[in-house]
């Protein structure tokens, strides 16, 4: 939110009840208070800093089904669905368009993941489909065969994130709900069992069910509850250019370079999966669960270790009457790591002959939540009835996240799921969660 709706919303007094409190205003937390809003369900979001001033509007802008892993196919195409009804709803320029998602490979070896994806999501009947090498180029509009072939899904779409979460905010408080930045959640009461308030930075809030759509600080505000949650950080850098020739109106990924055609002609660039592991004290006791992700991806990914060990995301217990990690860190903003993102630009330019001339203009970093097997956890934990937690959508959150919204509205208000929620159970990883 920006401006005028800045001031309002953390000037909005602090209602003393409300049905339902959200914690988190990033995309899952937003769509989830705008889904309830609709129901006319009264609603109190709770930022503690500024509405997807975290992983929302730092992420690439892809909003894909392809490469998804199949657990979460379902919700994300009800997501696409949603992305697709709710854009032209807003009143605003979100960036949004379905333009297509291609995964170029410049070898046999790059295609074979991929056609291996396409084998394991047939059932689905998406409409990827894999190209050859004379297609590939044909959608590239160049006469080479720089590409071995690529998968391609005409149906994904991209939005500008640092546009599209804010506007859906701006849309769930025009509906009925109470949006409130700078305002940290502390932590969550309980009775019996039962949920009975949230205490903010600002007092408290009465309430018998929440939602924490925390992002990163999921687990560290899970463990202040007393319960463990193997969700890590990861940190990822990503740049944007000046403005360039389109080379295909949507999203292209490649080993070395994925790039996104901005809505202001630039585009966003990064190296997926080239990711930074934060070795923070939680990253011991999880690191068996997170053994498998490491492995497999050692040589893309980094282990950091340093101030963050002791950093916001360290192991920390606070009370209700005690300044907490949230109020300390009011907006994530990691440092790029520059030497990768030279390297990524350098890599831009030799993928793309559109980008020859481009230069970058902004970097930034996003600390992404993985869990385990890298898909959310959207489940109330055992003895804690009313906590709904919905997080870990371990870095592709942005395109499922109104589906997450809306599921996690719909168990909170009783509702038949759109999706059978079960793969997202919470008891997926342990059985010793309970407090
Ligand atoms: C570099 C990068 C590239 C990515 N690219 C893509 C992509 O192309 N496509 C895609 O689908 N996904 C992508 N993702 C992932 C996607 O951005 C995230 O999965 C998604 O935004 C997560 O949304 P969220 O609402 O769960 O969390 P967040 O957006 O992180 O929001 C959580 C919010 O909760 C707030 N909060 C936390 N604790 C408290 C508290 N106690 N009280 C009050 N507020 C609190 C935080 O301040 C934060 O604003 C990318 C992520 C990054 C970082």
């Amino acid at each position: 939110m920006n401006g005028e709706q800045d001031s309002k919303a953390a000037a909005a007094p602090l209602p003393a009840e409300a049905d339902v409190v959200i914690i988190g205003g990033g995309v899952v937390g937003v769509s989830a208070a705008l889904f309830l809003a609709e129901r006319g369900i009264a609603t109190v979001l709770c930022e503690k800093g500024r509405i997807a001033g975290e992983q929302s509007s730092r992420n690439w802008g892809w909003i894909r089904k392809m490469g998804r892993d199949a657990r979460e196919l379902p919700l994300m195409i009800e997501s696409a669905r949603l992305w697709g009804r709710l854009a032209p709803q807003l009143g605003e320029e979100i960036g949004y368009g379905v333009r297509g998602a291609t995964y170029l490979a410049e070898t046999e070896a790059e295609l074979a993941p991929h056609i291996a994806w396409l084998d394991q999501v047939k059932s689905f009947q998406l409409d990827t489909t894999l190209l050859s090498a004379a297609e590939a180029a044909r959608l590239l509009g160049r006469d080479d065969r720089r590409f071995e072939g690529a998968l391609h899904t005409p149906s994904d779409a991209t939005a500008e994130p640092a546009l599209a979460v804010p506007a859906l905010a701006r849309y769930a408080a025009r509906r009925g709900a109470t949006i409130l930045e700078n305002c940290a959640v502390r932590l969550v009461e309980r009775s019996a069992g039962k949920v009975t308030s949230v205490v903010t930075e600002r007092g408290e809030i009465a309430c018998k069910t929440v939602i924490l759509a925390g992002g990163v600080w999921s687990r560290t505000f899970l463990e202040n509850l007393g319960l463990s949650f193997p969700q890590l950080a990861v940190k990822s850098s990503v740049l944007r250019t000046t403005p360039a020739p389109e080379i295909t109106p949507g999203a292209l990924g490649a080993t070395r370079a994925s790039v996104r055609r901005r809505l202001d002609g630039g585009y966003t660039i990064a190296r997926s999966g080239a990711a930074e592991f934060q070795l923070i004290p939680a990253a011991f006791r999880h690191f068996g669960a997170f053994l498998p992700i490491l492995r497999s991806r050692w040589r893309i990914m980094t282990i950091k270790a340093g101030p963050d060990f002791f950093g916001p995301l360290g192991s920390t217990r606070w009370k209700a009457d005690e300044t907490s990690p949230f109020e300390r860190v009011r907006v994530f903003d990691p440092v790029p790591d520059r030497r990768l993102l030279d390297d990524v630009m350098e890599s831009a330019r030799k993928l793309h002959p559109q980008l020859a001339e481009v230069k970058p203009v902004q970097t930034w970093g996003g600390m992404i939540d993985v869990m385990p097997d890298e898909i959310p956890v959207i489940d109330t934990p055992p003895g804690w009835d009313g906590l709904l937690v919905a997080t870990g959508l371990s870095g592709h959150g942005f395109g499922i996240g109104p589906g997450v919204g809306l599921l996690a509205a719909q168990l909170v208000a009783g509702e038949a799921p759109l999706i059978d929620p079960a793969p997202f159970a919470w008891s997926r990883f342990t059985r010793r969660n309970a407090a």
